[in-house]
């Protein structure tokens, strides 16, 4: 069966990059108002897809092959720039994160979870795939972590 037709059960259909073919995490108006230039903004309306692959220069797509590419941003985006920020919404960055795991606690990471469950998180619309940014700092500091203890 082709994978574009299988459902998971909290995703929509799967719509995947015209460039890699990585599947797409669906983003609405939101972020592509706020990440896009406004010179590159037309070629998507308001539901496309962020492709989250590092190698591949396309940032979102939709399913009629249009695409804007990386270089289209206002601004860096993390992981393609180490140094943005990974949170969009309080702009906590790696250096953070590095910082928590060299305390040995992470504290930075601990008030950051408190603020994302505010009103002040706004994921949806600041961060460039929608998502809240928790999961991916909480895998850095666990890579950042297990590559301390193993120096
Ligand atoms: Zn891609």
């Amino acid at each position: 069966m082709n994978k574009a037709f299988m459902r998971e059960p909290d995703a929509d259909v799967r719509v995947c990059c015209p460039r890699c073919g990585s599947p797409g995490t669906e983003v609405t108006a939101g972020p592509l108002n706020t990440h896009i230039r406004p010179e590159s903004r037309s070629k998507l309306q308001d539901i496309a897809w962020y492709c989250s692959l590092v190698t591949c220069p396309v940032a979102y797509f939709n399913q009629f092959e249009a695409v804007v590419e990386i270089a289209e941003l206002k601004s860096p985006i993390y992981p393609y720039d180490i140094d943005a920020p990974l949170c969009a919404c309080f702009g906590m960055g790696y250096d953070d994160v590095e910082d928590d795991v060299d305390d040995g606690e992470p504290l930075r990471i601990r008030e950051l979870l408190r603020r994302s469950q505010t009103p002040d998180a706004q994921c949806q619309t600041l961060a460039a795939d929608g998502q809240c940014c928790m999961k991916e700092i909480q895998k850095l500091y666990f890579k950042l972590r297990s590559e301390k203890q193993n120096r």
